[in-house]
């Protein structure tokens, strides 16, 4: 127990997730979609989550052709932004081809929901389903055609390819939400990585971290005291 952690703000429920459990979830999907007699020529991977899970599915259901769209809408983890856009909007002609769009979660629904109407409207596939790992059914105005788990408690998912980003936008949580609790400015890097572990439940390890770390002193978040050995919130 860390005395000057006054209440662990914000209260995220947090899963680790591993690339195993990944393959696992993307192999079982993959299942669905051929029980279901869907068969796409082409997948579009909702840049960026989908990328992993679209490739997997690619694989799991020998397709040949992936392309991309990049859809927006949340920038730090476990935070919303105001809306979804298309970030490079592009044209192709799909009029040949049965097309899935795949991400990795639908939590809104509105990046989906804007990729598959945008995939619908301006390429004009000669079929078109959606898929994603996961799909959080109380809050999503958007449910996938296909999906493996059905999350009925919000929780963010810390997926393995958003794992340096999640973990420095957490510490980052950690150290501006600390001091204006408490006005703590100054932590060892101990301190960091058992209030990390005590905030959001999960474990990434030292080269997260460190690299995390890193990150925030580049951004001029955090600065390292070399005598103290201590990093510095630079508030404000
Ligand atoms: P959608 O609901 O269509 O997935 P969102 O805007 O809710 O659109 O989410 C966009 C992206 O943000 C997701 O594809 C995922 O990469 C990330 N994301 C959103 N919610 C979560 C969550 N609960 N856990 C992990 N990643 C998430």
């Amino acid at each position: 127990m860390i005395k000057y952690v006054v209440k662990p703000l914000p209260k995220v429920k947090v899963k680790l997730v591993s690339w195993e459990e990944i393959v696992d979830w993307a192999w079982n999907l993959a299942k669905i979609i051929k029980k279901d007699g869907y068969k796409p020529d082409v997948i579009v991977a909702l840049a960026r989550g989908g990328y992993v899970p679209g490739r997997l599915l690619c694989d799991f259901l020998d397709v040949e052709n992936l392309l991309s769209i990049q859809s927006q809408h949340w920038t730090e983890a476990a935070k919303a932004e105001e809306r979804a856009i298309i970030k490079f909007p592009y044209k192709v002609d799909l009029s040949n081809y049965t097309v899935l769009v795949v991400d990795d979660i639908v939590d809104t629904g509105d990046t989906l929901k804007l990729a598959r109407d945008y995939v619908a409207e301006h390429w004009n596939p000669k079929q078109l389903k959606t898929a994603a790992l996961q799909w959080i059914s109380p809050v999503a105005k958007f449910k996938p055609d296909y999906y493996y788990i059905e999350v009925t408690d919000w929780t963010w998912f810390q997926y393995p390819w958003t794992r340096l980003e999640d973990t420095y936008q957490f510490i980052k949580r950690i150290v501006t939400e600390t001091y204006k609790e408490t006005g703590k400015k100054e932590w060892t890097y101990e301190e960091m990585v058992e209030t990390f572990k005590e905030w959001y439940g999960i474990d990434v390890g030292d080269r997260y971290y460190k690299d995390a770390l890193e990150i925030l002193i580049e951004k001029k978040i955090l600065e390292y005291n070399e005598e103290t050995k201590k990093y510095i919130y630079i508030a404000g």
